[in-house]
């Protein structure tokens, strides 16, 4: 028996980054630009706003770039206030790498597993697909799939009834699978 589980993002991550107004350490956005043009060069930031006092943060996502060198479409984007867009730039590590800022993805996911079915008494072989890369616990991850506590996939993982050619124990963004012997 085999199936697909899917991580799913539910909304955009928070950013990391300390609030210069109240200290504190998450800003969310909710997918604004903002572009400046002057003359023909051209700069645009993605608009954060602390969790706490609300202070608006900027995140630099094209700078003094030469006007023709920009991709219509993607100008287009930036003035709608596309959300894909706030995804996508999100998740690129040369964007978070400029901006010296890391993602928290708390509450921002969930976990797609297409239905409950009965476990039955044969192994289930499940591939666990990504739909944006969401750093998750693969313990946490099952234990919601399959409605067991965490101590009880620890336990399945020690009898080496649960395996997988990853580590189970640390953190994944990308896609694995896993077997589950009965
Ligand atoms: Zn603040």
């Amino acid at each position: 028996m085999s199936k697909i589980w899917v991580v799913v993002p539910t909304r955009l991550p928070l950013v990391l980054r300390r609030c210069h107004a109240c200290a504190s350490e998450r800003f969310r956005s909710s997918g604004k630009f903002r572009v400046n043009a002057n003359h023909k060069l051209i700069d645009a930031w993605l608009l954060a706003l602390c969790t706490v006092c609300g202070a608006t943060t900027k995140l630099t996502v094209l700078e003094r770039l030469h006007v023709r060198s920009v991709r219509p479409d993607l100008l287009d984007l930036l003035h709608g206030n596309d959300l894909g867009l706030a995804a996508e730039l999100l998740q690129d590590p040369v964007v978070r790498r400029r901006n010296r800022i890391a993602l928290d993805w708390d509450h921002a996911w969930r976990l797609d597993t297409g239905g409950s079915d009965q476990l039955e008494g044969e192994a289930i072989e499940v591939l666990v697909r990504f739909a944006a890369r969401i750093p998750v616990r693969p313990v946490r991850l099952i234990a919601e799939g399959f409605g067991f506590s965490r101590a009880e996939v620890e336990r399945l993982i020690t009898e080496g009834n649960l395996v997988s050619a990853v580590c189970l124990s640390g953190r994944l963004s990308g896609d694995f699978t896993f077997t589950l012997k009965r």
